[in-house]
């Protein structure tokens, strides 16, 4: 049953922050006709970022894997939720508003103002770790954004083609030509995997000087892939280093970023320098700015995780009304997850159920509680019934929760691809690990991500690139 036109604006205020994996799902899960919705990022579209990666080197084009937000905020089964392209900068809990500027490069009269929320859904995701070590944000490239693929890109081709000057002295060769992945988790190991697909199968055809390419994986523990069983972890450090270009150098930390080279410090605290044309940065995520300062004006002393906003079982930021935290955005101290695309996913299902599932019983409640009665169309008669003023409906929410089932994480498994059509999967069992590696894997791997794309037009995109890339090899043009 809808709600009337002229009472929409009596719905609860639902503000989203984001348009990641978090925030998307949330916004597709919720019945938005329950609610006011608006959602805020600076950036007007979802990426798929387990596909991110392949954007570096062309294996995709990046289009094939964004989808508009906007396309999501008009279903035709729900009522219209507001998109608005701007960057939240402050949440103030206790007014329980926030405060947004416009961070593009077209700004019009009004480039800042204040939304007011009943509900605020923090979805922001993450930021990229650096641990502070200087030089890290200025000159490396990162992997997180749509931007980060085309910079990551566009500066392969310009070390080679700068490499490839007339008269470019051997040693500068050497170091335009030296790439450095700093980070050996998932994010710099794929990357990786990437790069040498790229160079074998693109750039030793087109470019001479492609063959004096070197590329090392920089990580600070014994060994790459961590979170993965050592089965793995061994199989990806053979693959990686079968080829005398590519040398993975554990134990190994960056401590200090320049221009051009970098300085690393072994388990022994002996320090060199490496010196570098690219280097890209995968050391994981820290807290975005927004999520640090909702945290300090709950204040420290409730709010003093450096992962993200401390958050119940029901998702609630500790010590906020109003306030819910998913994905990269949050923590729960009780039982932490990892970072992933899948946690953020199930988390956001979880949570647009529950939002659903409260304006249900509260709409049931006011049923039986002598609701009034708005008729739709003389011809209908139906009866429906107005939602309760935002306040009692807050109260009536936190009741109703605790009826409601715990959030439970089902891990399917992880998957990465470590390049020459080979990927590794890890499936953990209550007791055992089974590990799968190989060329099957890999079509596993593609089917997986394939079948999660969010659209038709996506699919189709991306087994265009994947073909075409296939067939005519990757383009090697800058720009
Ligand atoms: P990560 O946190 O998983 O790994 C970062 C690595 O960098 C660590 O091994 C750490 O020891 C190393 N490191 C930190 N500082 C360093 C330094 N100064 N010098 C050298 N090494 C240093 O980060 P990630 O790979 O960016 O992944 C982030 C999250 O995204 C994780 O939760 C990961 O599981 C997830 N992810 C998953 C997939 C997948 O499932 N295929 C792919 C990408 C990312």
């Amino acid at each position: 049953t809808r709600l009337p036109e002229s009472k929409r604006d009596d719905r609860p205020r639902v503000v989203i922050l984001g348009t990641g994996w978090a925030s998307l799902t949330f916004l597709r899960k919720l019945h938005t006709d329950e609610f006011n919705v608006t959602i805020v990022s600076p950036r007007n579209y979802f990426l798929f970022t387990p596909l991110l990666v392949g954007g570096t080197t062309g294996t995709l084009e990046v289009r094939s894997i964004i989808e508009p937000v906007r396309k999501y905020c008009q279903r035709a089964d729900a009522n219209e939720a507001t998109f608005i392209e701007a960057e939240c900068v402050s949440v103030d809990p206790k007014k329980k508003t926030i405060k947004c500027v416009d961070n593009s490069a077209i700004k019009g009269e009004v480039s800042e103002f204040e939304l007011e929320y009943d509900h605020l859904i923090v979805g922001v995701g993450a930021d990229n770790q650096t641990f502070g070590i200087p030089g890290v944000r200025e000159n490396s490239c990162f992997l997180k954004e749509i931007n980060d693929t085309r910079v990551i890109r566009d500066r392969i081709l310009d070390c080679l083609e700068t490499a490839s000057y007339p008269g470019q002295p051997e040693k500068e060769i050497d170091r335009l030509l030296n790439f450095v992945v700093v980070g050996g988790g998932p994010s710099g190991v794929e990357f990786t995997a990437e790069l040498k697909d790229f160079l074998h199968s693109d750039l030793l055809r087109t470019y001479p000087l492609a063959k004096r390419i070197n590329v090392t994986l920089v990580e600070a523990l014994p060994h790459i892939l961590n979170v993965f069983d050592k089965k793995i972890v061994d199989h990806v450090e053979k693959r990686l280093q079968e080829t005398s270009n590519f040398k993975i150098l554990t134990k190994t930390a960056v401590t200090n970023v320049r221009e051009k080279e970098i300085t690393v410090r072994n388990d022994q605290k002996v320090e060199s320098q490496i010196p570098y044309g690219l280097l890209v940065w995968a050391t994981g995520n820290t807290p975005r700015k927004i999520t640090t300062q909702i945290g300090q004006s709950i204040g420290t002393n409730i709010q003093n995780n450096r992962r993200g906003l401390i958050v119940d079982e029901y998702f609630r930021v500790v010590g906020a009304e109003g306030i819910w935290a998913i994905g990269d955005a949050c923590i729960d101290p009780q039982k932490p997850l990892a970072q992933t695309a899948q946690v953020a996913n199930q988390q956001a299902r979880y949570l647009g159920r529950l939002f659903n599932h409260l304006a249900e019983d509260i709409y049931r409640q006011k049923v039986d509680d002598k609701p009034e009665v708005v008729p739709i169309t003389p011809q209908q008669q139906q009866t429906l019934v107005i939602h309760p003023k935002h306040a009692e409906l807050q109260q009536t929410f936190d009741n109703i929760l605790k009826k409601q089932p715990l959030f439970k994480y089902h891990h399917m498994g992880t998957l990465a691809y470590v390049g020459d059509h080979q990927a590794v999967a890890e499936f953990k069992g209550d007791t055992s690990t089974t590990t799968f590696e190989g060329y099957v894997t890999y079509y596993l791997w593609r089917s997986v991500y394939f079948s999660k794309l969010l659209s038709l037009k996506n699919r189709v995109l991306v087994a265009f690139d994947w073909t075409k890339s296939t067939i005519f090899g990757r383009d090697v043009s800058r720009g």
